[in-house]
């Protein structure tokens, strides 16, 4: 039986690695879905090369185009985020890949949650917004997440086997970024095209200078203590700018398991998919001489503010990382758009922090009025 993939945010980075990843195992895999934002013309193409049996595209101004384009072609066509919701909570899939970017990816996987559903989760902000209902969730309706974001890959490949061996402590690692080692003298300066030059992976806009900031790490702090189920302390984060070590789990003996391979995401998302079985492939292998050092240090908290700002987020709970997510969408919006400075990005996101009131045991509807509420304080504070 071949398993049935639904892909939500088909045109981003991760939606077309994956469409790779399936591509390349036509025994294993059927696409059933595609969904995009507003790129018509890239979903219209990935559409008729895959021939899925729905597409979404959630701007709804861009229904018209893709429907006509697929008017001759056995696809149902929708838009909207009802839609996105709605297919996310039906039956023509078994996994769903949620590669959504942001907060709009906490609906549709809310939706197939809700359904029981497999959920490959690449989407992280999901988990920083409101990781205590959808970890709940997904044990009362017997769903199952298995991350799709690399180094929370790595901690899960390392907990195989493990179930009843609790865990001391997991360390993720970080590459540090195309600024690791700079100093706030020159962060000040920094502009958008150096921020999106990664060193070591190819990503969208967005969590590329999540990354730059250190916030992408920060975020995947929150992301790695519900998806694991972990305390707060448990959590360590450790500069390794090789990135070949995804991540490290330490048991209580003492003995620390690493997962390990060279940067290219298209090996946590086939391993998500695929799941429990690794599949065969030829993508290009690690050679260890190749990296005769592996380094590791402590990130600098002073001068990568966000890193310091989620770690306390996580710490506080409630609905401050909400606040922290909702914030950082806004200012690394901005940054992009250079109406801003890098280093201003976190003087705003901890004003949001500071102003926005503290709920200490939200419901999802409190979630989401703390979006909307500090998406416009952010938005003021940017002008
Ligand atoms: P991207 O910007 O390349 O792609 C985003 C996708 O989401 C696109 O298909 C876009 O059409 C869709 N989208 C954007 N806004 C939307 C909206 N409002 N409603 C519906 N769909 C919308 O992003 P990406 O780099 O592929 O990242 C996707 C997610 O995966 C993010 O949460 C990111 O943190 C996570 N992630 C990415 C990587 C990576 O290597 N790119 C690694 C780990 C985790
Ligand atoms: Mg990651």
């Amino acid at each position: 039986m071949k398993k049935r993939i639904a892909i939500y945010g088909s045109t981003g980075s991760i939606g077309t690695q994956a469409l790779e990843v399936i591509e390349n195992n036509p025994e294993l895999f059927s696409l059933e879905v595609l969904t995009a934002h507003s790129n018509a013309t890239l979903l219209i193409e990935q559409a008729i090369r895959f021939q899925p049996n729905i597409v979404i595209i959630s701007d709804e101004t861009k229904y018209a185009e893709v429907n006509q384009a697929l008017a001759s072609k056995d696809i149902k066509v929708f838009a909207g985020e009802k839609s996105l919701i709605d297919i996310a909570g039906s039956d023509t899939y078994d996994v769903l890949l949620a590669a959504i970017v942001g907060y709009a990816g906490l609906s549709s996987t809310l939706a197939a949650i809700e359904q029981g559903k497999t959920v490959a989760l690449a989407n992280k902000e999901t988990l920083v917004v409101a990781g205590d209902i959808v970890t709940r969730l997904v044990t009362e309706k017997n769903a199952r997440i298995i991350p799709v974001d690399s180094e929370h890959s790595a901690i899960f490949q390392c907990l195989v086997g493990e179930q009843n061996n609790p865990v001391e402590k997991i360390i993720l690692t970080a590459s540090g970024g195309p600024f690791l080692g700079k100093k706030p003298n020159f962060l000040i300066n920094v502009k958008k095209d150096h921020a999106l030059q990664h060193p070591n992976w190819t990503m969208g806009a967005k969590i590329t200078i999540d990354s730059a900031s250190l916030m992408n790490k920060g975020l995947e702090m929150i992301e790695a203590k519900w998806l694991f189920g972990l305390q707060n302390e448990q959590i360590e984060v450790l500069i390794h700018s090789q990135s070949i070590i995804h991540s490290m789990v330490q048991f209580e003996d003492g003995s620390v398991k690493a997962q390990m391979g060279l940067p290219d995401m298209k090996l946590p998302i086939q391993y998500a998919l695929a799941y429990p079985q690794r599949i065969k492939n030829n993508f290009k292998r690690l050679d260890f001489k190749n990296y005769p050092n592996f380094t590791f240090e402590q990130p600098d908290y002073k001068t990568f503010k966000n890193l310091a700002l989620a770690k306390d987020a996580m710490f506080k709970g409630g609905n401050a990382p909400c606040v922290l997510n909702a914030a950082n969408e806004i200012v690394v919006d901005a940054f992009l758009k250079n109406k801003i400075g890098f280093l201003e990005m976190s003087d705003i996101i901890e004003q949001c922090l500071e102003k926005i009131a503290f709920v200490e045991k939200p419901s999802l509807q409190d979630y989401i009025a703390c979006n909307t509420e500090t998406r416009l304080l952010a938005s003021t504070l940017i002008k």
